[in-house]
């Protein structure tokens, strides 16, 4: 069976415990391969390996660093189907969204952050006749990078891209459910001879692993992508020691669709924000409303079209949903249809587990499911279930949209339908999300700042904003 190896100062290794954990196929339920259960010692490695690459790393000239982040990035893409098929195996996807979505994204942001990073520059004021101040960002120094396993390789390179960029040598942990296409990171690394100890990946649990690379003293900062629970237990080690943090946590997504929206590109878009990749991403809408006058209509074409979409073989292009991540996560999820049941909910359909047939018979699959009768306050609307779920219902005014969307502790994004621009203006401006999309979903420009507000999490990603946080900003004021 496969074993997955860390990747520390720059050579593939195995955990020095010899302990390994089991790592699952979701598709199949069958475990495939082996992931390191890396303790204390591995992590001291990784972190001292940092340390020591760090000078040279954080004095290359940025074009120098910029032709390393160049050449992973190649490196990815020459691999890119092998990387797509690790990332559907490991993670339960489609195979055709790994291929069209994850690892040209994991290709994109370091290329992205390859440039940016050229053009990265800093503030000078001239304050008065003989006095100007100029601002040094210099890097921070050793970056945590911690992942979550919903978009394995994505989110991984998404800070890793921009920590290296800055000039931080970085020690990161992918999720352990899906460990694998961190781990074809870093033979890609060590084929293109990365200078040893730049990236370090630590394989293991988020309880040991994860937990001793955010309590190190030797890290200076902490980039988590993950859920609102962890993001606090990890806020709490590290804010006491004035550590530079960001955290993208859950969310609980409304999607508003007004009167007036055009109808078919709304209803389109809407099967994809609410089921992509088995409703996993943190961005879909979980709680669709819709203005009184379109409803029935609305919700009516939204469950006959959910209705013919395939739950299949991951490796089946015709399959829309593949399976759900884990075994945990899938009777969470099949939990929280039993609460929504209990709560007075009634499902339109789906709501049930989905038993293939061959290799996939002991796979985690589950229908895509549409819940409609559900008032605001209820665990269904204000909990994350994270899985092919989503709540359906009317509102009638403006006002009415925006208190609902508003009214849990989440706030990362947004999605609002509507052909007049006062009210994508006006709803835009008074959302408490992070991100708000209007008249479309998931479109993505890397520059833009990327978070949440409330319990989704502390910061931004993207552009300028990740290299202002994997950076310090010094101000010097001279009088001459
Ligand atoms: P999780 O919080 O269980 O785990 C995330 C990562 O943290 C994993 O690598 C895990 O091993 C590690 N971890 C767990 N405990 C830790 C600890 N004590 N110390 C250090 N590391 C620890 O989340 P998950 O189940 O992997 O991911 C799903 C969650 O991620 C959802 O809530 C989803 O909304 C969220 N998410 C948010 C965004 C965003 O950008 N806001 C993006 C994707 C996913």
């Amino acid at each position: 069976m496969k074993k997955i190896a860390n990747y520390i100062n720059g050579k593939l290794q195995a955990p020095t415990s010899g302990e390994y954990i089991d790592n699952y196929n979701p598709a199949t339920g069958e475990i495939y391969s082996l992931i390191p259960d890396s303790d204390q010692t591995d992590v001291n490695l990784a972190i001292q390996s940092a340390r020591a690459a760090f000078p040279k790393w954080s004095t290359l000239r940025n074009s120098e660093r910029a032709e390393w982040l160049e050449k992973i990035s190649n490196g990815i893409k020459a691999r890119l189907e092998e990387l797509a098929l690790a990332e559907s195996i490991d993670n339960g996807k489609p195979l055709w969204l790994a291929q069209s979505v994850d690892i040209p994204r994991a290709v994109d942001n370091f290329k992205f952050y390859a440039t940016a990073i050229m053009h990265y520059a800093s503030e000078s004021h001239h304050t008065a006749e003989g006095v100007i101040n100029y601002t040094l960002r210099k890097p921070v120094g050793i970056a945590a990078c911690i992942s979550p396993w919903n978009l394995p390789l994505y989110l991984f390179t998404w800070k890793i891209a921009p920590a290296l960029a800055a000039g931080n040598t970085v020690v990161a942990k992918p999720s352990e459910i899906t460990p694998m296409t961190a781990y074809l990171l870093s033979e890609i690394c060590e084929e293109i001879k990365l200078p040893a100890g730049v990236l370090n990946i630590v394989h293991g649990l988020g309880s040991s692993t994860g937990n001793s690379i955010i309590s190190s003293d030797e890290i200076d900062l902490v980039s988590f992508t993950g859920g609102t629970a962890t993001g606090a237990h990890i806020a709490k080690i590290v804010a006491p020691k004035f550590k530079k943090m960001s955290l993208e946590l859950g969310g609980k997504n409304p999607n508003i669709i007004f009167n007036d929206c055009d109808f078919d590109k709304a209803l389109k878009t809407s099967i994809n924000s609410s089921f992509a990749n088995q409703g996993q991403i943190c961005l879909c809408g979980s709680r669709i409303l819709v203005q009184r006058g379109i409803y029935e209509k609305f919700r009516d074409a939204f469950v006959a079209k959910v209705k013919e979409m395939k739950v299949g073989d991951p490796m089946d292009p015709t399959s829309r949903l593949g399976a759900i991540v884990s075994k945990p996560h899938y009777d969470k999820i099949l939990s929280y249809i039993e609460i929504a049941k209990s709560e007075g909910g009634q499902i339109l359909t789906g709501g049930e587990a989905v038993k293939l047939d061959g290799e996939n018979k002991n796979g985690w699959f589950i229908s895509p499911t549409v819940i409609e009768g559900l008032d605001q306050q209820c665990r269904t609307n204000q909990e994350e279930i994270f899985g092919p779920v989503v709540t359906i219902q009317p509102f009638d005014t403006e006002e009415e949209a925006i208190e609902l969307s508003n009214s849990t502790e989440y706030g990362l994004a947004a999605t609002v339908w509507t052909s007049n621009l006062h009210t994508a203006h006006r709803v835009g401006d008074q959302l408490k999300t992070g991100i708000v999309w209007v008249n479309c979903w998931l479109l993505r420009d890397l520059r833009t700042p990327f978070g949440g507000m409330k319990n989704s999490g502390v910061g931004r990603e993207g552009g300028w904003e990740a290299l202002n946080f994997f950076t310090e900003p010094k101000n010097i004021c001279i009088k001459f």
